[in-house]
């Protein structure tokens, strides 16, 4: 089966031209792929093609969609969680935050993840295997069907360590900057870090996508090593401060500023001494940290951390001389942690 989501215009032009067809016959599927506006999911719907050319498409295997709905949360704020199926039964969710002038998409790269972080639903289950691209833009259209709008902005931090799956994750990014017109500036792709991967990004990017000017977010989650092994397992095969030496040349080949996620977590990594520290690894760096309020999960034992210590956790990075912002949890209240609503239906 090839899915034609994640063509080009001109994949699609020589889709047509191999079939005997006028170029514009592809323009006409282009237009048709990437309207959201479309529910209907089949080649054969598209029905300003002619009949036969529909049926011959469908008849060598082309396809315009891997994903169905499997269950559907919307939360008080608007924040829209979906789990999707994938044609192998398996499942991966993604979520559309709205607010007035941005719908924020959150993708899965993979199904399930091997970096197996401590306080997080999908590490709990290993990896299964990578999305396609078309897997990770179908996503897309799912959040924009349903939510009756166009997608602005674009995170990779749903299931799956993106850098795991660079080729298909490079490939989707192409498409949400020239098919989905969203620009690469409102793309982040959130990692904890790979060894070597840092660098492979930027240069496969330049290689494929001409440019590397989406944001890089790593999930540092810790002031050093010691505590980032606790929480994060796989830490232990890539050093902080090696972390921090990839950004800098990140920041040097692309000259775009890479953020820190830092999850909150109380007694880990929420004191004044770790703030100090988080300051001492990151000075001088063009970078920004990002507060984040941990979502509980069962069976893991951190605890969100406490409104006070994040307030000043928060000014004393700043009285470093460290950018810094707390982004507020959404949709808490409908299986806001990432893989949650996953682990949830299979129980
Ligand atoms: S936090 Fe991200 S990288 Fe870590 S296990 Fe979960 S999905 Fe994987």
């Amino acid at each position: 089966m090839k899915n034609l989501l994640g063509s080009s215009i001109k994949d699609l032009e020589n889709v047509a031209l191999d079939y005997g067809q006028a170029g514009f016959r592809g323009r006409q599927i282009y237009n048709w792929i990437y309207n959201y506006r479309n529910k209907k999911k089949n080649i054969d719907q598209i029905e300003v093609l002619p009949l036969d050319f529909r049926k011959r498409l469908k008849d060598d295997g082309f396809k315009v969609c891997d994903l169905s709905i499997y269950e559907r949360n919307l939360a008080n704020d608007g924040t829209l969680k979906l789990l999707l199926s994938t044609e192998d039964n398996e499942s991966i969710e993604c979520v559309g935050i709205p607010t007035e002038k941005r719908l924020t998409a959150c993708l899965s790269s993979q199904v399930g993840c091997p970096m197996d972080c401590k306080f997080c639903a999908t590490g709990k289950e290993g990896l299964k295997r990578s999305l396609k691209a078309s897997e990770i833009l179908d996503q897309i259209l799912f959040i924009e069907n349903e939510m009756n709008r166009k997608v602005t902005n674009i995170v990779f931090m749903g299931m799956g360590e993106p850098l795991l799956n660079i080729d298909e994750l490079l490939v989707s990014i192409r498409s949400i900057n020239e098919d989905f017109k969203i620009s690469q500036r409102k793309i982040t792709v959130s990692t904890v870090a790979v060894p070597k991967m840092i660098n492979k990004l930027s240069a496969k990017s330049f290689q494929i996508l001409g440019n590397c000017q989406f944001t890089l977010a790593i999930s540092l989650h810790a002031p050093n090593q010691k505590i980032r092994e606790t929480i994060i397992p796989s830490a232990k095969n890539y050093e902080i401060e090696n972390i921090i030496e990839d950004c800098k040349q990140y920041v040097r080949d692309t000259g775009r500023r890479v953020s820190f996620e830092y999850l909150m977590l109380s007694g880990v990594n929420d004191k004044i001494e770790h703030a100090n520290q988080l300051s001492n690894l990151l000075k001088g760096f063009q970078c920004h940290v990002n507060l984040i309020q941990y979502n509980q999960i069962d069976e893991v034992e951190f605890q969100r951390a406490c409104l006070k210590n994040l307030q000043s956790f928060q000014s004393r990075l700043s009285h470093n001389g460290i950018a810094v912002s707390f982004r507020k949890s959404r949709g808490l209240d409908k299986n806001a942690a990432c893989g949650q609503l996953r682990q949830n239906a299979r129980n």
